[in-house]
């Protein structure tokens, strides 16, 4: 029977391990973690994620979605907090679709569990990828308990060891490896919304939370405990920015200013401001992923910026997508893996762009009135045309469409709808005047939706 390593047990790994051991072959996923089977990946803090319907799809690929969506928090739209405490609800599309918010921690250790009840799948914690050695193919580790190195030379190879990947930093020693890493110049800071003394949630658990404040702004998404997990994305530098925010007194007023409302709700905010890291916000892409027995998967292969929700999914998707692959007769291991590079490099790409987009979107103009109204004729020509026309978030969360064709559909909009804003008073009158003229432009063409 073939061995093969994978590098890395996160969501992505732990995953692919699962789909490879019910295919018949013996997997050994390393990771430099503390065996975190028991202990939960979430290293004591909640921190959660959001899962759409590609991840959905990909879990139950391999037979994991019943026993997640236990998990899971349905999120039906954003509400949108203005400054003055104000809610407004912007459902996420059509009634009955909506996206999950799952604990990182508890969604990895499920897909452990479920990789380590299998007797093809074996795992070793705090056993970190070292090197891989393009000449003889042999993969250098370390033992970090035994603080020993030592060599495999395993079948194959699958790098799922994250955004800062050693695999894929040995490959990049290749001639001709593209290789681009950008940096926004904003970080992230997670902060927290505890319970209600009940036991339930001080916010609606049935959206995920946005405060817009342009340059930044603030998320929370629903914990199963009562809780919420608060993102605060804001630039590094300038008068607001997290490296002026170095006293208590400071912090104090910047919340006081821009989320009052969210402020009120957080007790522990100073010390969860003070406590916890300011992280980067990095976008990875490089090219090939596949190179003689290896292969890379999920963040290592394409880390994003986590403004669509789709890192995890897109990884997840690389999952099945490589299943599919697998399970065509015919094919040897290197066609497999060109094949799998070929079809997910473009949507890669895509899903790094939409992720940057999606940004801006929510950072700014989900309180721009013009692309509110942009928002709700989309939503009524899907509603009266569900079959002709689907709105670009709809298709990247609620579609398996490949990213690269939400991509290519979203501009296709765009430009449609930057057309109809030049039409006198449009905004007074596209209901009574312009309706008929709004389907025939949006309509005349559709991207190929599978789903
Ligand atoms: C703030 C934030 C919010 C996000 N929100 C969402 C969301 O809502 N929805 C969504 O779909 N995605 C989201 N993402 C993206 C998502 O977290 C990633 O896409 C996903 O974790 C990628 O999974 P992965 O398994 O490829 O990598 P990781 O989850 O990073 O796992 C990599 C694993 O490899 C191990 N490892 C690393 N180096 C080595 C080594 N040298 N040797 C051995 N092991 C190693 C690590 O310990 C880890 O266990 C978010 C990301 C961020 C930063």
């Amino acid at each position: 029977m073939s061995q093969f390593s994978v590098i890395g047990a996160g969501l992505v790994g732990s995953l692919l391990s699962v789909y490879l051991g019910e295919r018949g072959h013996r997997i050994t996923v390393f990771d430099r973690r503390p065996d975190f089977r028991t202990r939960g990946a979430g290293g004591g803090r909640s921190i959660n994620l959001a899962l759409s319907d590609r991840g959905l799809l990909a879990l139950e690929g391999a037979g994991l979605k019943d026993a997640v969506l236990p998990l899971c928090l349905p999120m039906h739209g954003r509400m949108i907090h203005d400054l003055d405490g104000t809610q407004h609800f912007q459902p996420y599309g059509k009634s009955g679709q909506y996206i999950n918010s799952v604990s990182r921690g508890e969604l990895n250790l499920l897909m452990m569990q479920a990789a380590d009840a299998h007797p093809n799948v074996a795992f070793q914690f705090e056993h970190s990828c070292l090197e891989f050695n393009l000449e003889n193919g042999d993969l250098h580790m370390r033992d970090e308990a035994a603080g020993s190195n030592y060599t495999l030379r395993p079948e194959l190879i699958f790098g799922t060891d994250g955004a800062f990947s050693a695999l894929r930093s040995s490959l990049q020693r290749r001639p001709r490896f593209d290789y681009q890493q950008d940096y926004l110049p904003h970080g992230y800071k997670e902060l927290t919304i505890p319970p209600a003394a009940d036991g339930g949630w001080l916010i609606d658990p049935e959206a995920l939370h946005i405060w817009p404040r342009q340059s930044f702004m603030l998320i929370a998404l629903p914990n199963l405990d009562g809780s919420f997990t608060c993102t605060l994305f804001a630039p590094y530098d300038g008068p607001e920015g997290f490296d002026a925010l170095q006293t208590p007194a400071l912090a104090e007023a910047y919340f006081d200013r821009y989320f009052a409302d969210a402020k009120a709700l957080m007790p522990t905010l100073m010390q969860d401001f003070f406590d916890n890291p300011t992280s980067a916000l990095v976008t990875v892409r490089c090219y090939p992923w596949a190179y003689k027995n290896t292969l890379l998967l999920g963040d290592a292969a394409h880390a994003i910026v986590p403004f669509y929700g789709q890192g995890m999914n897109a990884g997840f998707e690389d999952c099945r997508a490589l299943a599919q692959l697998i399970d065509q007769p015919g094919k040897d291991w290197s066609q497999i893996f060109r094949a799998f590079e070929q079809e997910r490099k473009p949507n890669g790409d895509a899903i790094a762009e939409l992720a940057k987009r999606n940004f801006l979107e929510m950072r700014d103009k989900v309180a721009d009135p013009r692309f509110l109204l942009q928002k709700k004729i989309a939503a009524q020509v899907a509603e009266r045309h569900p079959a002709h026309f689907t709105p670009v978030y709809s298709l990247v969360t609620f579609s398996d469409t490949p990213y690269a064709t939400a991509l290519a559909e979203m501009d296709r909009q765009q430009a449609l709808f930057d057309r109809m804003f030049t039409w006198p008073d449009f905004e007074s009158k596209w209901q009574d005047e312009y309706w008929e003229r709004i389907e025939a432009l949006l309509l005349a063409r559709e991207p190929s939706a599978r789903h």
